[in-house]
């Protein structure tokens, strides 16, 4: 039962990706259909909803109707409780799920084993498009894996890897410490890897020093942070590669992947529903905004018009590669990653991020901390101490220079080592406000 369910779902997304942008959006628009029935007859939480805004289900037949649904925020989700879940589901026989976010609120919640797959399978279609073969490509996953070192597959996960015809990936913590983590991918035997920008930058730092020897590696993925260009170029000179940055979160699975083109990140559109929230709270198809998002495979929990409070851009372009599905023009912040200021207005980290790396010869590790709205705490992990104070006020006039006139206390410390949060997530920038 459950092999049947992904390789249907796995031989439905690549056939998707053979079709037509016209026939992509017919599929599309009857997932709207199915999930909206869905969710309002056994979901109690969106039952109320649509019944509180006047919406029936029958007022939504495609894409363009969605604005009609009020968005829901993460913490709306987090208040709907049970409410959120399908009865059709028991929450015993559901996996439970966490979005992390390294400041914040948690949402927890439920996915069912075909739900889970439907995610699964949207980012191996980011890394099989990109020329990755689950069967003959080894990959190394480096992410916030609670397992203490190398996850240990149980038997069950191993069986439902070998059925599904895929090697299993090798996982690393990287809250790990360095001296485990570097061993391990010094030993192990892989030519893929993916993980979190700032930690394959410093992998890649660590390897054009020579203090770490790794393997030739042919796919390079990142995810869950943002990646500047400097980053990208930096990983991709180092390892000699072609970086593919694949946007998704747990609420969604892979929501969007960068091709060969470099022209955005392809939508899955075929699994989700995407829209902006414009400035007036407006609902747009294309331009910037809060992304808002609708999960056409996720039943037990359904996410529909979710706010990712991730901010992107949606193009009407296509990308030259000629592959059916629309583009992300870019991504210009991830939730938790924006500093707000005290005029209200955010800036992307992106250009925090180019400004320190600005000091890479020396800065082995950063982190940026908004403690206060009006104050930014770097603490750095120098290489070489000798020009310590030389190098902190440099950074902090760099960093001011950025900011350039809005009033900001920037303080810079140097520190022995830059410990991890307690999710793992190893994040350059953060904002505990
Ligand atoms: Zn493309």
């Amino acid at each position: 039962m459950k092999l049947v369910d992904f390789h249907s779902i796995n031989t439905e997304q690549k056939a998707n990706m053979r079709e037509l942008p016209g026939k992509l959006k017919e599929i599309q628009r009857k997932k709207i259909q199915q999930i909206i029935k869905h969710a309002y007859e056994t979901v109690p939480y969106y039952n109320n909803l649509f019944k509180k805004h006047n919406v029936s289900p029958n007022d939504i037949k495609d894409s363009n109707d969605l604005h009609l649904i009020p968005v829901s925020t993460k913490q709306d989700i987090i208040n709907a409780g049970d409410s959120i879940i399908s009865g059709k589901y028991q929450k015993t026989d559901l996996n439970v799920r966490s979005t992390g976010g390294s400041s914040g609120t948690t949402l927890v919640f439920y996915q069912s084993y075909r739900d889970g797959v439907y995610a699964g399978v949207s980012y191996d279609r980011a890394r099989m498009e990109n020329g990755f073969n689950p069967l003959f490509n080894k990959i190394v996953f480096i992410g916030p894996f609670k397992a203490e070192s190398q996850h240990q597959l149980t038997l069950k996960e191993k069986i439902d890897y070998i059925l599904k015809l895929r090697r299993t990936p090798i996982l690393i913590d990287m809250a790990d410490n360095q001296v485990k983590t570097e061993s391990l991918l010094s030993q192990l035997d892989y030519d893929s890897i993916k993980g979190y920008p700032s930690f394959l930058y410093l992998l890649a730092h660590r390897v054009k020093s020579g203090q770490l020897k790794m393997p030739a590696l042919k796919h390079i993925f990142t995810a869950s942070e943002m990646l500047d260009e400097r980053t990208r170029e930096f990983i991709n000179q180092t390892f000699n590669a072609d970086v593919k940055d694949i946007y998704g979160c747990w609420e969604a699975g892979c929501i969007g992947w960068e091709c060969e083109k470099h022209e955005g990140y392809h939508i899955n559109i075929d699994f989700l529903a995407l829209q902006i929230l414009g400035t007036n709270n407006d609902s747009r198809d294309y331009g910037k905004g809060n992304l808002i998002l609708t999960n056409l495979n996720s039943y037990a929990v359904p996410f529909i018009r979710y706010q990712s409070d991730d901010i992107v851009e949606l193009t009407p372009d296509l990308c030259s590669c000629g592959r059916p599905l629309p583009l992300i023009k870019s991504i210009m912040g991830r939730r938790d990653d924006f500093v707000v200021l005290t005029n209200g207005s955010k800036i992307s980290p992106a250009g925090l991020l180019v400004v320190m790396h600005d000091f890479s010869n020396n800065v082995k590790e950063f982190q940026i901390t908004q403690e206060k709205i009006d104050e930014l705490h770097v603490r750095i992990v120098l290489m070489d101490i000798t020009h310590q104070t030389r190098t902190e006020d440099e950074i902090k006039s760099g960093l001011e220079t950025h900011l350039n006139d809005i009033d900001m206390k920037i303080t810079v410390t140097t520190v022995p080592v830059i410990e991890k949060t307690r999710s793992g997530k190893h994040k350059s920038i953060l904002s505990r406000i």
